[in-house]
């Protein structure tokens, strides 16, 4: 298999067939990210991408889902990913469903009529990492789209019935900025239909331009409180029939539950670690999350 840098996941997706389509990110400039710093974006040739679907045949494992590689392989054009699911199809007829990570702005060279097309070939709930609906942190974090862009593209993919996920990234603040950063991505989400809200927590590792601003006096972190308290706030404002998973490793405690209907339990659970919070209890969580 042609893999440029490790094997990139949520946990939902260890059971999938990995194919690379392509390597690092379009954009690769985000202030707190490590990922994929040891591979440039490329677009991996259409004969690697076969020889790597053949390969996954070989295995005799009968993949019902395909995820794909590389930190934003949406941004691949329409007719490009066309060709790759007709010959995933070809060789793997028993896959069900292709995805990955996507960045917003990967819909944009894409119509509606296209990713419905999309859609019916199997391409299905890639998970966008838009972080936060909030401009200024958007801008601050060098993500490279605002709120309206985030609204614009997904309710693109909400027009073609095409399934997605988003993430929400709690922390990206840093202290004092949770509350808001919680509300102004509830509001963006709360015009979309995902069919996942996932959620993660900032964790500063040593070689981003975010730890630097850190060493320099010019981000300080949130408390694991007011990370807590954030997380309460944006599940309280979102409004929308979803399922909402914050399972990640840099989470405490997880939180999981379908939206409406579990939204107390959650927000319940949440407060009993506010409290646990306050007392001290999670104290030094963070320092023991070394890699995600
Ligand atoms: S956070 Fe995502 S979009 Fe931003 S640089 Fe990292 S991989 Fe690329």
């Amino acid at each position: 298999m042609h893999f440029s840098s490790g094997i990139n996941r949520p946990p939902y997706e260890a059971m999938d067939g990995f194919l690379q389509v392509t390597s690092g990110c379009s954009h690769g400039s985000c202030r707190f990210c490590t990922f994929y710093n040891d591979a440039p974006f490329a677009l991996s040739q259409i004969q690697e991408i076969e020889e790597d679907i053949k390969e996954l045949k070989a295995y005799g494992v009968k993949y019902k889902r395909i995820f794909l590689q590389g930190a934003d392989p949406f941004i691949l054009p329409y007719e490009r990913l066309m060709q790759v699911a007709v010959m995933i199809h070809k060789y793997l007829p028993y896959v069900e469903s292709i995805g990955g990570y996507a960045r917003v702005d990967n819909v944009k060279n894409k119509t509606v009529e296209q990713l419905r097309k999309l859609k019916e070939v199997g391409y299905s709930n890639f998970y966008f990492g838009n972080e936060s609906g909030d401009d200024y942190l958007l801008e601050r974090m060098n993500k490279g789209y605002k709120a309206e862009a985030v609204i614009e593209q997904l309710s693109k993919l909400d027009e073609a019935g095409m399934k997605y996920i988003v993430n929400f990234l709690g922390g990206l603040g840093g202290h004092n900025y949770g509350i808001r950063h919680a509300r102004e991505s509830a509001n963006v989400i709360n015009q979309l239909n995902p069919t996942m809200v996932y959620a993660s927590e900032l964790t500063l590792f040593p070689d981003t331009p975010l730890s630097e601003d850190n060493r320099n006096g010019n981000f300080e972190e949130a408390t694991e409180v007011e990370r807590l308290e954030e997380m309460l706030e944006f599940i309280r404002c979102l409004d929308i029939n979803t399922v909402f998973k914050a399972e990640h490793v840099t989470i405490p405690v997880p939180i999981r539950g379908k939206l409406p209907e579990d939204k107390q339990n959650m927000l319940e659970l949440l407060q009993k670690q506010i409290n646990c919070a306050k007392n001290g209890e999670m104290d030094g969580f963070r320092k023991n999350v070394r890699s995600l």
